[in-house]
């Protein structure tokens, strides 16, 4: 993953090593067809984008589509048997760049390791107010589980999802402010953390 804040488009190789000609995109060359691994390249310059929170779904979308049709196993008949193999990689290794841009909290959170932020597991801090009221909320879901209470289900099934999306809004707000400082990265991890713990709550219902 690129560790520099700076760095944009970056590491599109030039040029491929099989045929010399210059390179579009760091996966693949469009007039060989050599696949490349493209293991240390950010989701973002996969997708040939500049890292940002704010992205348009329709040109992640359709750079998805393009990409995944020009690295299919079945574009490479009777490929050797390690081009097989790397075809699926690099596919697998785009989907997951998709399934990553594509959903505003996994952005947000790969977008704030990727500019110096902590991970889930380096800084766990969620504000004390949110652990309380998860441990009210779910106390109330088990009960009203247990006594097949439709109507308080309904009721909380709303009122976690408001959470949900006004924790979301607080997400977007501080990631579209990365790389940010150090107090902003940590608003921003308590935020993602939080998250967690409603989008569990959610899960529960
Ligand atoms: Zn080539």
């Amino acid at each position: 993953m690129a560790s520099n804040a700076n760095t944009s488009r970056g590491t599109v190789p030039a040029k491929c090593v099989s045929c010399d000609r210059s390179m579009d995109s760091p996966l693949f060359c469009a007039h060989c067809r050599t696949l490349y691994p493209a293991d240390d390249v950010s989701h973002f310059e996969l997708f040939g984008l500049d890292p940002s929170y704010d992205l348009d779904a329709e040109v992640i979308r359709r750079t998805y589509l393009n990409l995944a049709r020009a690295i299919h196993p079945d574009r490479f008949p009777r490929a050797a048997e390690e081009v097989e193999r790397l075809s699926e990689r690099v596919s697998a290794r785009v989907n997951r760049a998709f399934q990553t841009l594509s959903d505003p909290v996994l952005r947000a959170e790969y977008l704030l390791e990727m500019l110096g932020g902590k991970s889930a597991t380096q800084d766990k801090n969620v504000p004390a107010e949110v652990l309380s009221q998860t441990l009210m909320l779910r106390e109330e879901i088990e009960e009203a589980k247990a006594s097949d209470d439709q109507e308080s289900l309904g009721r909380l099934r709303a009122q976690v999802g408001k959470l949900c999306e006004q924790t979301l809004a607080g997400v977007a707000e501080l990631a579209r402010r990365l790389p940010g400082d150090e107090v902003c990265r940590q608003a921003l991890r308590a935020k993602l953390n939080s998250m967690k713990y409603y989008q569990k709550l959610l899960e529960q219902l």
